[in-house]
């Protein structure tokens, strides 16, 4: 079989860049073991995750201001994620029909043999797919480590996973991890009434995210975080419980009781057999790319997860449609990833989120900067939700006035980025945000009233 290009990885970082290669005339062929679109996202990342997360800031906001004291059904939850999954995977499949002269998706496993030819385990047998250029979008996946009960454990995977069979939850739950998805998953967890605490390695957790931004959050999720307190093992002591030993930090080996482990010790790439033999990698085990998302090889590119520059779904988008317009370029790029103007959202309750060039590195790279502040306690959303917890940050380079980077935390925070995400990518100015009249009452009010301090 032979085609333009094939795309290996149905999620973000793949099938944005095939339907633009597609409309534009080229033949492409999907390759993925579900079969469907979507990819890790949808199958078991963000749209699940964040379907429980609504559904829990509802009932956390019901129960706070209504003075209830609701505890759902876990599993009226599941049903309800896999519905909106499955409403995303129908909505794909009609949108395949759309290209259905152009794409060709293929349900199978690849592997690389060379730069231009890719071999296809199907279900019953074996297919050799021929391509002028290769897109590898193969994401990423959970890292379980090994240590002696690690078995019992659960990963983010079979929480969220599509059509899991764990629709019920003990209401002792212990995540182990300090990044961003152990901090989503306990807030979420905590906001349906279970008995949360983290176990931390380190006496740190959203390591890599601004330290200001995390100090400024942490207070408002009231979790349980044991810190410096490594797991070393998990024992099967009844039905649903489980004794979790640790070190304290100290050496000495502790233990405690919960219903239920989650690890959520971060993710590593998945690449496809073959590509770690012809493809440059970094430290890390991704495929190293450039800006637009070329590897070594001039006719392969690599987006999303897989390459390790941003991994959230929206950039994986954003990659792929780069990758496709520097094939309709014949590999001499037209189009570059700015990654700084891509946002980032932490979805715990409340959530935190951030754009562009954080003080620290300013600091670094020794751009003088001006910064404006605002409380989300006088902000009409904050006090409509009873949270008035949070802070909005803008930095402006001085002179310029150009805003380099922002964070949010509190109310809205994943709304209000996109904002300024706009805004850093364009290079608007505080006078332009200032000039803005944003809708009231929304917290993108803020960035105006928060612009104008610095005028
Ligand atoms: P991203 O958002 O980075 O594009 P995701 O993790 O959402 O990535 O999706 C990656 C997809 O790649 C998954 O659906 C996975 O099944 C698929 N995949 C992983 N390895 C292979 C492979 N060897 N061949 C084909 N598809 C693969």
């Amino acid at each position: 079989m032979e085609t333009d290009v094939i795309v290996i990885g149905a999620g973000g970082g793949g099938y944005p860049g095939a339907f633009r290669l597609a409309r534009s005339g080229y033949k492409v062929v999907i390759i993925d073991p579900k079969g469907e679109l979507g990819g890790n996202c949808l199958f078991s990342g963000c749209i699940p995750s964040k379907t429980v997360r609504e559904i829990a800031q509802m009932v956390w906001r019901n129960n706070r201001i209504l003075k209830s004291n609701l505890k759902p059904d876990f599993s009226v939850i599941q049903d309800h994620k896999d519905r909106v999954q499955e409403i995303r995977y129908m909505q794909h499949r009609e949108e395949l029909k759309e290209f259905r002269d152009n794409i060709e998706l293929i349900r199978g496993k690849a592997k690389l043999i060379d730069n231009k030819t890719v071999e296809v385990e199907i279900e019953n047998g074996i297919i050799e797919v021929k391509g002028r250029y290769l897109i590898i979008a193969t994401g990423s996946e959970p890292v379980k480590p090994k240590f002696p009960g690690s078995e019992f454990a659960i990963t983010s995977d079979d929480l969220y996973g599509y059509r899991t069979p764990l629709r019920r939850l003990p209401d002792d739950i212990t995540i182990v991890g300090g990044g961003y998805i152990a901090l989503e998953t306990a807030t979420i967890l905590k906001a349906l009434g279970y008995n949360v605490r983290l176990l931390v390695r380190s006496d740190k957790v959203l390591k890599g995210f601004e330290s200001e931004l995390v100090n400024t959050l942490l207070p408002l999720l009231g979790l349980e975080i044991m810190y410096n307190s490594p797991i070393l093992e998990i024992k099967k002591i009844g039905e649903q419980e489980f004794e979790v030993f640790y070190s304290d930090g100290k050496g000495n080996k502790k233990s405690l009781k919960t219903g239920l482990v989650m690890l959520a010790t971060g993710r590593k790439p998945v690449l496809p057999e073959g590509a770690g033999g012809i493809l440059a990698l970094d430290s890390k085990g991704h495929i190293s790319v450039n800006d637009s998302m070329k590897t070594n090889l001039p006719n392969v590119f690599a987006t999303g997860d897989v390459n390790g520059k941003a991994p959230y779904f929206h950039a994986a988008v954003r990659m792929s449609i780069a990758a496709a317009y520097n094939i309709m370029s014949n590999s001499t790029p037209m189009d570059y990833v700015d990654f700084k103007s891509i946002p980032v959202t932490i979805f715990t309750i409340p959530p935190a989120s951030y754009v562009g060039i954080m003080p620290s590195e300013a600091e670094r790279m020794g751009i003088s900067f001006i910064e404006a502040s605002y409380e989300l306690k006088n902000d009409p959303m904050a006090q409509i939700y009873d949270e008035m917890g949070g802070v909005l940050k803008l930095y402006f380079e001085r002179g310029s006035l150009r805003l380099i980077g922002a964070w949010i935390v509190g109310v809205h925070a994943g709304f209000v980025i996109n904002e300024l995400g706009q805004a850093v990518a364009h290079g608007l100015t505080a006078r332009d945000l200032a000039e803005f009249a944003d809708q009231h009452p929304t917290t993108n009010e803020l960035i105006a009233y928060t612009a104008r301090k610095v005028l």
